[in-house]
């Protein structure tokens, strides 16, 4: 087993799950998805963590899935192969953060970008730092229908979801908290701090009684057909793995696409 890419503290009845490739702004990999979904699960049946946070160690939150490796090991997967590690690594991945029956907080800095954007939206409370942003440029780079967990339209509106996928554009901190797409926007110095404070004020509440909150108002979005709704936009992302767009962006190579575009990250 190589080393850990997570790095997880507990602070009192906090749970603090880090994305710990610094010096990859957080890429996730294999690897690291693994170990994340395995860390969800242990916080989610911990009766020691009331609350969990989500986090990224260094300058960035993340700047989505990791294309080298993306490009090394699944240029060339099948319709079924691809369909098999997305399924499981990037939709029921996210799902189970979104599903955990903690309340969950993402503390975000920097890029959350793409991939990092889907898993920081599956946490129920987003702080950010205001040096941060958010983009998914996949289907300006890389010719994707967006990310796997299309949760765009749910966290901002239906007409801001379609700029910032057209464009490919990033939002920044602040927008992000005038439309109320994230709770709090905080100098970058006190994110840490901020995040635990909301974090601990959180954990003294009767955790059952937090946990059928958070129950209620996710299936409330289930009855407007949020699930349905990622799970039908996953199977037209599948599609747009097969296109001729996407193939020629592949041929040229994943990363290289996003470097070309200066943008973030991937699909
Ligand atoms: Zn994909």
């Amino acid at each position: 087993m190589s080393e850990t890419l997570l790095l997880i503290e507990n602070i009192g009845a906090v749970r603090r799950i880090s994305l710990n490739r610094p010096e990859a702004r957080n890429a996730q990999s294999r690897q690291l998805l693994d170990e994340f979904d395995c860390a969800v699960g242990d916080a989610a049946h911990d009766d020691s963590v009331r609350v969990v946070i989500v986090a990224g160690v260094g300058d960035h939150f993340s700047a989505g899935h990791d294309l080298k490796e993306a490009q090394a090991s699944r240029a060339n997967f099948t319709v079924e192969e691809r369909w098999e590690y997305e399924s499981l690594r990037y939709f029921d991945y996210c799902l189970r953060l979104w599903d955990m029956p903690k309340p969950t907080i993402a503390q975000v800095q920097g890029a959350c970008v793409a991939a990092g954007f889907m898993v920081a939206n599956m946490c129920d409370l987003v702080v950010c730092s205001e040096d941060a942003f958010f983009s998914d440029p996949v289907g300006q780079t890389l010719a994707a229908a967006a990310t796997e967990v299309l949760v765009h339209p749910w966290v901002m509106g239906l007409r801001r979801a379609k700029e910032m996928l057209f464009t490919g554009d990033k939002m920044l901190a602040e927008e992000a908290l005038r439309i109320g797409m994230v709770n709090r926007v905080v100098p970058r110095a006190d994110l840490e701090q901020e995040t635990l404070a909301m974090a601990q004020r959180i954990a003294q509440a009767p955790p059952f009684g937090l946990r059928l909150i958070k129950k209620s108002l996710n299936r409330t979005l289930d009855i407007q057909g949020y699930r349905s709704a990622l799970s039908a936009h996953f199977d037209t992302h599948q599609l747009s793995h097969m296109s001729e767009e996407f193939k020629a962006v592949r041929d040229r190579g994943l990363a290289g696409a996003i470097q070309r575009n200066k943008a973030g990250d991937s699909a």
